[in-house]
């Protein structure tokens, strides 16, 4: 794992509600640690897009400038890309999808950070009724996500097992490390619906290393998502670590593109306007 190719396309930075740190010192730290490919995806959360706690308009006209100032820096050493994170475009569809137009984004990754009745993910009530129906918004909306399909990658799709243990058959599993597989078996239908919809209009699943950092023991989509991606013809992968602070950046970055040769990938993507490029990683 000497000299490989480090990539890391999902970042965060101050100008999401949820970062703390200056875009220069995180895309910084990426090329101290190698990294080659490199996109801030600051938030764009459209459920929350109107309600005046965070200036999403101002912190989405400084990405411009943010981007191009790194880009100039980093020319010739470090690849840039102008990213974003949509969350939750569905629920305010005409914002997104001008968003979309006025911007021209290299990469766009799309995801579900909250459902209709569960707003917070870390307050879901551990209640069977309440897991089941956050698990079955969950993977409803992530459907309708990947049917409008107007971005580059599908982020963590494991993300909600973060934060709720999964109903089985045979029990209960609390276990954070064991919740991906238990909920890859008990969706299975949905979940295969979601990852047809992603290979047949090309759109990338994205291997967020965050999920090590988090306890679900692999990243997120982990080796059961990934591997049936495959099966079903897929071959777009993204990664990116979901760092919200420069310590986070590019970490297990590594461990995730071990998984993926494991899994039988030899490149993964980028995007420039929103058109993929595969990167070798063998
Ligand atoms: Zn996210
Ligand atoms: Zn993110």
């Amino acid at each position: 794992m000497g000299n490989e190719v480090l990539i890391d396309i999902h970042n965060h930075s101050n100008l999401s509600s949820d970062g703390s740190d200056e875009p220069m010192d995180m895309a910084a730290r990426a090329y101290e640690l190698g990294v080659s490919h490199f996109a801030l995806t600051d938030h764009i959360e459209l459920d929350e897009f109107g309600d005046g706690e965070w200036d999403y308009r101002a912190a989405i006209d400084k990405s411009r400038p943010t981007f191009e100032r790194l880009r100039d820096e980093f020319d010739g050493r470090m690849k840039i890309y102008y990213g974003a994170e949509i969350g939750q475009p569905l629920y305010d569809l005409p914002t997104a999808e001008e968003i979309l137009a006025e911007h021209d984004y290299d990469f766009v990754l799309g995801s579900v950070h909250r459902t209709e009745h569960y707003e917070h993910m870390s307050r879901i009530p551990d209640t069977e009724f309440d897991r089941r129906r956050v698990l079955s918004e969950y993977f409803d909306e992530m459907l309708k996500l990947v049917e409008w399909g107007r971005f580059c990658s599908l982020a963590h799709i494991t993300f909600l097992m973060r934060f709720v243990s999964i109903d089985t058959p045979s029990g209960l599993v609390t276990d954070k490390d064991k919740r991906c597989n238990a909920v890859f078996e008990v969706y299975r239908p949905i979940i295969d619906k979601i990852l047809e919809t992603i290979v047949k209009k090309d759109i990338a699943l994205e291997v967020n290393s965050s999920g090590y950092r988090r306890g679900l023991g692999e990243p997120m989509a982990g080796a059961a998502f990934i591997k049936r991606y495959r099966e079903l013809g897929g071959r777009m992968i993204t990664v990116g670590s979901d760092a919200h602070q420069t310590c986070d950046v590019a970490a297990d970055i590594p461990e995730s593109l071990a998984l993926l040769r494991e899994l039988g990938f030899n490149e993964v993507c980028v995007f420039e306007k929103r058109e993929p490029r595969f990167i070798k990683i063998d």
